[in-house]
């Protein structure tokens, strides 16, 4: 950190390094390909590429980072590509969907259905079925999913595999989202579980523990400590009223990547010590309960790329405008329109003229009739042309999923796990 009288600290805010991508020859390297080469083997622009050695290696260095028998889950909303859902299957100790969608493609991946959890507001009869049929946990949100999982447990005779989400009565600070606390669609707030695990044992389901997801993107170790603690505690208060033992307690996630200038990588050290102090209390007061954090953007984020090429270059009253082939509808997070309320510039580079001379000022555009569309905005790139290829990096978790594809009718981006 520069003390604020350094000139260096004058310096506008930097990106973190994003050294996970190596450069050879001027040009960026995914999965041991030049960029390139790649987007010939992929045959058109623009295209999402992840890279499974940096997938794996991230699983590898939290599972070193946190105590062991700290299961992980991963949260596949963040990215559902089924080549990648399958490699992750492969890596983690269960898979988290939010929709019968999900879980198709969870299932497809080869996920253990025993190691697959359901959570989601507004789940459908159909896809309660389906869970059920299944095998999987399912996180209960609400007291008609109650009534409705014993009446279709009566219809079919399948067993019930549940947990309770809770809406905790405390939020996790400086969080991008926040997902519990204070009113929210939820969970169940902790003040009615206590009525709902009645419901849960009288309706003969089989309860296996409680849920708890505060929210996300959320760079501060201090304020997921503070999380984990109160969800902890709020599960033991909450496990007396419980009509069978815990066997699972998910603490939620939360763990960001940094995505704008200033911001820094999550330090785990910390929270891998509180997991640990954690254990110890469960094994005295929920003996039973396995302790699981799920993770989605934590997990892919960083191993993904969106590649697009230039189309045009353009010069508007002294400022250069890059226009791509790509945009907003493929990618809104960088934009600025996923949930962002002041538009900050994603880490971008000219991937096939790395590490050369940059010129100033410089925005990336899309091809669609919107200001909105917008991957860029003054940066500093390597001078570029059409025929160009523009990277943005931390796009391997809410990409093409989370980007109206649609909109303007260009081409749909592509996806590839190098
Ligand atoms: C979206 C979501 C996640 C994943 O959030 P990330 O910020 O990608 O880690 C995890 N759990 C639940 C319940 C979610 O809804």
């Amino acid at each position: 950190m520069q003390s604020p009288e350094t000139p260096a600290a004058k310096l506008p805010p930097q990106h973190a390094p994003l050294d996970q991508f190596p450069v050879v020859a001027g040009e960026l390297q995914i999965g041991g390909q030049p960029l390139s080469r790649l987007a010939d083997r992929v045959g058109r622009t623009p295209f999402y590429a992840y890279d499974r050695r940096q997938l794996s290696a991230r699983v590898q260095s939290l599972r070193t980072a946190l105590p062991a028998g700290i299961e992980l889950h991963y949260a596949m909303k963040a990215n559902p590509m089924p080549a990648l859902v399958a490699h992750m299957a492969g890596l983690v100790d269960g898979i988290d969907v939010a929709s019968g969608g999900e879980l198709q493609v969870a299932l497809d991946a080869g996920a253990d259905p025993r190691e697959i959890s359901f959570a989601g507001p507004g789940k459908s009869e159909l896809e309660l079925r389906q869970a059920l049929a299944a095998g999987i946990l399912i996180n209960i949100e609400s007291f008609r999913e109650v009534g409705l999982l014993a009446r279709l447990c009566g219809e079919t005779g399948y067993a019930a595999r549940v947990a309770v989400r809770v809406n905790p009565d405390f939020e996790l600070k400086s969080s991008g989202m926040k997902m519990g606390g204070g009113p929210k669609q939820f969970g169940v707030d902790a003040e009615q579980v206590p009525e709902l695990l009645k419901a849960i044992g009288d309706a003969g389901l089989g309860f296996e523990g409680f849920h708890l997801f505060a929210g996300s993107q959320n760079l501060k170790p201090e304020a997921i400590i503070e999380a984990q603690q109160k969800s902890f505690e709020l599960a033991v208060r909450l496990a007396e009223a419980a009509p069978a033992p815990v066997r699972v307690l998910n603490l939620g996630g939360g763990f960001g990547i940094p995505y704008f200038p200033g911001e820094q990588r999550l330090d785990l050290t910390l929270i891998g010590e509180n997991l640990a102090a954690l254990q110890a209390r469960a094994h005295a007061l929920l003996p039973q309960a396995r302790l699981v954090i799920e993770l989605g953007r934590y997990l892919v984020g960083e191993a993904g790329l969106y590649v697009c090429r230039v189309v045009d270059r353009k010069v508007s009253r002294g400022q250069v405008y890059l226009v791509t082939d790509g945009g907003l509808h493929h990618h809104l997070a960088a934009s600025g329109n996923f949930g962002q309320v002041i538009r900050k510039n994603y880490p971008v580079a000219i991937g096939n003229r790395m590490g050369g001379e940059t010129e100033a000022g410089v925005s990336v555009v899309g091809p669609l009739c919107t200001p909105l569309d917008l991957l860029g905005e003054r940066m500093a790139l390597a001078q570029a042309q059409p025929g160009d290829l523009v990277v943005v990096f931390q796009s391997g978790a809410y990409g093409v999923t989370a980007s109206p594809q649609n909109f303007l009718s260009h081409p749909a981006a592509a996806e590839v796990l190098v």
